[in-house]
Formats: C-alpha cells, sequence, structure tokens
C-alpha cells in the first residue's frame, strides 16, 4: 500500500499549487472504531477557505499537507474522503503525486536513493554523532532514553561544557523526526549538534552558551518510521510509528497525538487507526513518546522543570507554531496573558530570524495530543513547532533534495541561538523579570 506513491511517481512539478503547508498537525476525530482501510493516499480538497472549513477537514481524520487559499493538499484513506464529500467539499485525488517520492533510480534497500545521499538513515546518523562525540568529548554526552517499537535506541545528546555533569544551569530541548518521512529534520539536529560544538572556542556567543546551558537534543523520536519510509530504497510518505494496533490492520500511531495534555480532546486527531492522524489507544501508548515523556519528567530536580525552552521540528511549510494547539483562543486555563505574550513576542521575533511565519499552532487548524501542548501544558516548558523547508508542495514537500540540506539547517542557527540565550528567563523578552 505505501508503494502507491512510488508507482505514479516521476518528477513532474507539483503543478500551480501555492500552499501555506502544515504539518505537523492534521486531525480528525470520527471516534469510529471501525478499522479504516489502510491505505491512504494523497489528494486536493477545494472549498475549505476558512479556519472553521480547515478544522472540519482535519476532524474527518484526513492529515491537512498543505493549504492555501481554500485549497487543502491532504493525506487521507477512502472512507475520509468520502466523510469529506459528504460535506460537500471537492475531493480529487492528486495524480501528479510528488515529484520525488519515487525518484529513481531507488537507492539500496534501508538507503535513501542516490541524488539524496547526503541524508542520512539511522545508521549513517548513529555513526555520525559518534564522530562528533569522538572529536568532542568534553562538550557532548550522550544516554539511551529507551527504545522505539522496534527495538531501536532512542538517544538524547547533551552538549554543555560538563556533559557528564548535572549543573545548575537552564536546559533547552531539541526534538527531532516525530514523523517518519521528515528527515530533513535529522540533519537539523546534526546540524546543531555541529554548530554547537564546532563554533565552541571560536564563537565567543556560542561558547557562552553551550558553558551556561544544557542543552538536548534528540535527534530522531521515530527511528522505526524512518527506516520503514527508505526501506524499499524509494520513498513511501509515511508518516506514523510502527506499532501495530490491536483489531486493525492499521500500523502506527501518529506520535504528535499521542502526548499526555488533553489527549483525543478536541476533534484534533484520529480514533481510527487507519488514520494518518491516529492518537494511539492511550496517552503515551507509543513506546517512543513516552520514553521521551519519561525523559522530559527526569529533568524535573527538586520540584522543578530544568527545561525551560523547546523547539520540535517538523518539515514541511516554513512555519513557526506555539500552544495551544487543542483550542483556538489565545489564553485562557493554562495560558495566563503574560504566557501567551511571551509565545506571541518570541515566535514572531523567531520567525524573522528564519522567514518563517509566526502563528498560533490552532491558527493552521486544531489539534489535540501534540508535544507543544504537552510540554506547556503538563510541564511548563516553553515549546515551538517549527516546520522547515520548503514552503508549499503535495508529499514532494517532504523530500527537498540533499543540496538543501545546508542551507536549510543553518537558515536556522539564529533561532537555535535565540532560543538557548533566553532559557535563563523567557520572559524577558516581553520585558518582565525571573
Ligand atoms: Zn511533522
Amino acid at each position: 500500500m505505501p508503494h502507491r506513491l512510488s508507482q505514479r511517481a516521476g518528477r513532474t512539478a507539483v503543478i500551480g499549487f501555492v500552499l501555506i503547508a502544515l504539518l505537523a498537525l492534521a486531525g480528525t476525530a470520527s471516534g469510529t472504531t471501525t478499522p479504516d482501510a489502510p491505505t491512504t493516499a494523497e489528494y486536493v480538497v477545494s472549498g475549505a477557505d476558512t479556519l472553521a472549513a480547515r478544522n472540519a477537514v482535519a476532524a474527518q481524520g484526513a492529515v491537512i499537507n498543505a493549504a492555501e487559499h481554500g485549497v487543502l493538499d491532504v493525506t487521507a484513506t477512502p472512507r475520509e474522503v468520502d466523510r469529506l464529500r459528504a460535506l460537500g467539499y471537492r475531493v480529487e485525488r492528486r495524480v501528479t503525486a510528488a515529484a520525488r517520492v519515487a525518484p529513481e533510480p531507488a537507492g539500496r534497500p534501508g538507503d535513501f536513493p542516490p541524488q539524496d545521499s547526503g541524508y542520512h538513515n539511522y545508521p549513517e546518523m548513529t555513526a555520525a554523532i559518534d564522530r562528533i562525540m569522538a572529536e568532542h568529548p568534553s562538550l557532548v554526552s550522550q544516554r539511551v532514553i529507551g527504545q522505539s517499537y522496534e527495538g531501536r535506541d532512542i538517544v538524547a545528546l547533551k552538549v554543555s561544557d560538563h556533559p557528564g555533569a548535572d549543573e545548575d544551569e537552564p536546559e533547552v530541548l531539541f526534538t527531532h523526526q516525530q514523523h517518519a518521512r521528515e528527515h530533513l529534520t535529522v540533519e537539523m539536529a546534526l546540524y546543531t549538534l555541529r554548530m554547537l560544538t564546532g563554533s565552541y572556542g571560536d564563537d565567543q556567543r556560542v561558547t557562552n552558551l553551550v558553558d551556561d546551558r544544557e542543552i538536548w537534543i534528540v535527534p530522531t523520536l521515530n527511528p522505526d518510521g524512518s527506516q520503514y519510509d527508505i526501506a524499499t530504497g524509494s520513498y513511501r510518505a509515511w508518516r506514523k510509528n510502527r506499532q501495530p494496533n490491536a483489531g486493525s490492520r492499521a500500523v502506527g500511531t501518529d506520535l504528535n497525538r499521542n502526548w499526555a495534555y488533553r489527549w483525543g480532546c478536541c476533534h484534533g486527531s484520529s480514533g481510527a487507526p487507519g488514520s494518518d492522524a491516529y492518537r494511539g489507544s492511550a496517552p503515551e501508548s507509543a513506546p517512543e513518546v513516552a520514553r521521551v515523556a519519561d525523559f522530559v519528567r527526569s529533568r524535573v530536580v527538586d520540584g522543578q522543570q530544568q527545561i525551560t525552552m523547546a523547539i520540535d521540528f517538523h518539515t514541511y511549510s516554513e512555519l513557526v507554531l506555539w500552544p495551544f494547539g487543542h483550542t483556538s483562543k489565545d489564553t485562557g486555563p493554562g495560558m495566563t496573558a503574560e504566557n501567551a505574550a511571551v509565545f506571541q513576542t518570541l515566535g514572531k521575533q523567531l520567525a524573522r530570524t528564519n522567514g518563517y511565519t509566526p502563528m498560533q499552532a490552532s491558527d493552521l487548524y486544531v489539534t489535540d495530543g501534540t508535544i507543544d501542548d504537552w510540554l506547556w501544558g503538563d510541564q511548563g516548558v516553553y515549546a515551538f513547532t517549527f516546520e522547515m523547508f520548503p514552503g508549499a508542495g503535495g508529499l514532494s514537500g517532504f523530500y527537498p533534495g540533499d543540496e538543501v540540506i545546508d542551507r536549510e539547517t543553518s537558515r536556522n542557527r539564529e533561532a537555535v541561538l535565540r532560543v538557548l540565550s533566553y532559557a535563563d528567563c523567557p520572559q524577558r523578552v516581553i520585558g518582565e523579570g525571573c
């Protein structure tokens, strides 16, 4: 079924589709327990030109890949398509498919196609991290925080001046690749790791931040899905993890709908295992989410969460997003006016550094069970989601060529450093003390 994409691929450009994509997000909540047909495909939905319409589309279980001017690019099951049509939307199969979803020739099994060899698969990522650690043993340590469903290590790298010691310094968390096909985010993790270690001692600002912060990098939350996405040597456009679902042939949970804060509350995820936005059988039912959540909870010292700020990297759409995703209200329970002002002010400031578009997550459409909502709502961490390059595209947007890696990762250098610099007192961004 995932082959559906490769068969029709080709390099046809995605035509005339200017989209402000969205991404990490996508929702649904049909509440049905009937397993959906497990085969999802890419569709174009017309007539959804308001936030309410986007929320309605997402609430049927379709994952919105991109949206602009009332035209949505979605990944959906046949059943979800039926529901969208019943609501009166025009839904067409995207036959142009994605320009790069199945480039030819294919790579070796488990690897990227040859023309994208600059991307790191999981073993290559591990080797790259090992090399950086060997070069900078006094700046980087690694801990295995758990295993994925299929048993791959999920690691957290710590960059600091005494990485083996737990110093009393503000901590920052960077997470990557909750969604399997968003491979550019792994490159972002490697970039940040190289940038912080490589500039240490040369660049005074970086040196000070590494000295005065404890920086955690989780380079992939979804190693199983990532390897599955390239298992044939071509791209499958896989999003979820690879955990089976009881009573269904459909595999996988959308990790970024599985976090334990207002899980499944608000028609911002799907209860159907076949959906690409399936929220899982319970909060933290995905082992990958549970292990990272455990790790974050382990950073509470003397009742105080040491992590003050976070960025969760996704592709694509070039957006800076902040909580909450589960409600379209700017303030309310768990979000004071001052909290919202910090998010808005800093979010806009970060977006000026990289040229992304800033907005509250729910301004795209409502999502629930996301990491940002959990990090903020449950742990009090000022957490942002970055949707990286490109700004627009269909499924091809998930597979930019490897020639963009350097440009599109270093594009976030200033934003990463800015977040690190505010980590001692995020409220400083609105002129408040701590
Ligand atoms: Zn994503």
